[in-house]
């Protein structure tokens, strides 16, 4: 079925935000010592149509840190740039089961990375997007933009507070170089990395970043063709199976759709052809997903009948 009405849909996320605005449960995380200090009763949540319409509802315009759900748009930029074999050949598809910075994952898969979508993977994808520190900023700076349709902003605080931080990440940098599997100088791309998670954005940005995404790579609030529509089946394929940490099978198994979260507190999911919802809720549960927010997504995924599995 296509989606509901926009009455509907804006009646669904009223009922949502008021089910799950006095939940409590979960853990704003501190690793970075600035993600810390997040106000845990900000909660926001936006959807975009594949046909450019934007609902959104409470803290939909509050800016927060993407961290790691910009590392589903570097994918699609660099599997855009590069194209689905080279890529695949670096870094691959399958979940890891460990943390998100497990260094054991890597060790051992022979030194090479399970997925982008786990930090060696991630780091490993940005290295691919240029050799050279100043371009390759400015690329993923322009791509994850075009995707947001805005200029996004860096946020100089995130940044600052996670390279003083950042030792596993230069670790796994440094792993990655020894088994030949990182091109450029190893902390010129760790410092892309961290720069790329500092990217300031809203829910609603995400919003319409995850409907680029499932209306074939062409933004439907700008019109704009930012990545191909071959490199946005596989983003979607790969968030389906690792996007949510080592919950990816329990999330794909209760809500059925690809999804990224981030441990700033966001989470995106895509309806493929339909759009995307964005949730912004800090207080994570262990693997580091928003609890707000896989509730708000499990309640609308069923409400909107956006299940992949579904057959009706
Ligand atoms: N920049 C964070 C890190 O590398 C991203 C983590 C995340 O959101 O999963 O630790």
């Amino acid at each position: 079925g296509s989606i509901p009405s926009s009455a509907e849909i804006d009646a669904l996320l009223a009922t949502a935000h008021e089910r799950y605005a006095a939940t409590t449960d979960g853990r704003v995380a501190d690793y970075i010592p600035v993600l810390g200090a997040a106000d845990p009763s900000k909660f926001g949540m936006s959807l975009v149509t594949a046909d450019g319409r934007t609902h959104s509802l409470g803290d939909s315009a509050h800016t927060f840190s993407i961290q790691s759900i910009s590392k589903a748009f570097v994918y699609a930029l660099v599997c855009d740039a590069l194209g689905h074999e080279v890529v695949h050949d670096r870094v691959g598809v399958n979940n890891t089961g460990l943390p998100f910075n497990s260094v054991v994952a890597l060790e051992l898969n022979g030194g090479s990375p399970l997925n982008p979508m786990v930090n060696a993977g991630a780091i490993a994808t940005t290295a691919l997007v240029h050799a050279d520190p100043t371009l390759r900023w400015e690329a993923i700076h322009a791509g994850l933009s075009a995707f947001a349709g805005r200029e996004l902003q860096l946020d100089e605080e995130v940044f600052a507070s996670e390279m003083l931080t950042n030792h596993r990440n230069r670790a796994i940098a440094h792993l990655l170089t020894s088994y030949t599997r990182l091109d450029p100088e190893p902390l010129g791309v760790v410092e892309t990395y961290t720069k790329q998670c500092s990217l300031s954005v809203t829910a609603a940005d995400l919003a319409v970043m995850g409907a680029t995404l499932a209306d074939g790579g062409v933004n439907p609030v700008t019109g704009q063709r930012v990545v191909s529509e071959q490199a946005a089946r596989d983003t979607l394929a790969v968030l389906a199976s690792c996007g949510m940490y080592e919950r990816s099978g329990e999330w794909l198994f209760e809500i059925g759709l690809p999804a990224k979260s981030g441990v700033s507190g966001g989470i995106l999911a895509v309806a493929p052809g339909k759009g995307a919802l964005a949730v912004f809720s800090p207080p994570l549960d262990e693997a580091g997903n928003s609890v707000r927010g896989q509730r708000v997504c499990a309640y609308l995924s069923r409400a909107l009948a956006l299940n992949l599995f579904a057959s009706a």
